[in-house]
């Protein structure tokens, strides 16, 4: 059977040169066996910059935008455009949030037809992404809040995130969820996990990943989870898990 590989990028498979380097000479040595999948917040463009930069493999899916978009052999998947396009009113929720001076728009490279980013600096963020949420919910505008690294929020149709993208690529690929591990980081890889029987969260994860974590570890469907915090950083981390899972 394959193993599909699921890893976000920044600060997960790249961010330590050394780490990314063993790591892709593992996959190498297993790339016939492998599917690999790259899911990041970035834009494709900027995923595949990252890519050539990093000198990472080239996966056979992107998943980019926070899961918003989906690269096959470079082309954009039409079908999940069409998915994600289905009750989504960019424009009114844009509107909206300019009621938010606290959120500031993320440049236009950013932004996308089903993802708009604000950063968000702020020590009552919580309250001010609630306060969001519930007047979203009063609009009737559907749409899903992802905060990550304290500093990014993401607005996404509600069809729409990292989790919801791997599981669409997986059953396509027509792989059962424990050929699978997925790697990330932080807040914005938190749907990774929910959809994923086997992870791994890299040592240097954000506080709100490493929240949701200890939150998850008590809920009584934790039996059915394997998820783990590795010893070790970056693409250390991932090494470490495909070991632990006995894939290596
Ligand atoms: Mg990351």
């Amino acid at each position: 059977m394959k193993f599909l590989l699921v890893t976000d990028l920044d600060h997960t498979l790249v961010g330590d040169a050394q780490a990314t380097l063993a790591l892709n000479q593992k996959l190498a040595a297993m790339r016939d066996r492998l599917s690999l999948i790259y899911a990041t917040g970035r834009s494709y463009l900027s995923a595949r910059q990252l890519k050539h930069e990093a000198q990472l493999l080239e996966p056979d899916y992107w998943i980019t935008g926070v899961g918003t978009e989906i690269y096959h052999q470079g082309n954009r998947d039409s079908v999940w455009a069409q998915q994600l396009s289905d009750n989504w009113q960019r424009e009114q929720i844009t509107a909206l949030v300019q009621g938010f001076p606290d959120l500031i728009p993320q440049p236009d490279d950013a932004q996308n037809p089903w993802k708009i980013s604000y950063f968000l600096h702020s020590s009552t963020a919580d309250v001010i992404l609630t306060t969001l949420r519930l007047q979203l919910v009063q609009a009737n505008l559907p749409a899903k809040i992802i905060f990550s690294s304290n500093r990014d929020v993401d607005i996404l149709p509600l069809s729409g995130d990292k989790g919801l993208a791997m599981t669409y690529v997986r059953q396509q690929l027509q792989l059962p969820s424990e050929a699978m591990l997925v790697c990330g980081d932080s807040g914005n890889d938190i749907s990774l996990f929910q959809h994923a029987t086997q992870g791994v969260i890299v040592r240097n994860a954000q506080p709100e990943l490493l929240d949701w974590y200890r939150q998850s570890q008590q809920s009584p469907q934790s039996e059915f989870f394997r998820h783990y915090w590795a010893q070790s950083a970056h693409a250390w981390g991932i090494l470490e898990a495909l070991f632990y899972f006995r894939w290596l």
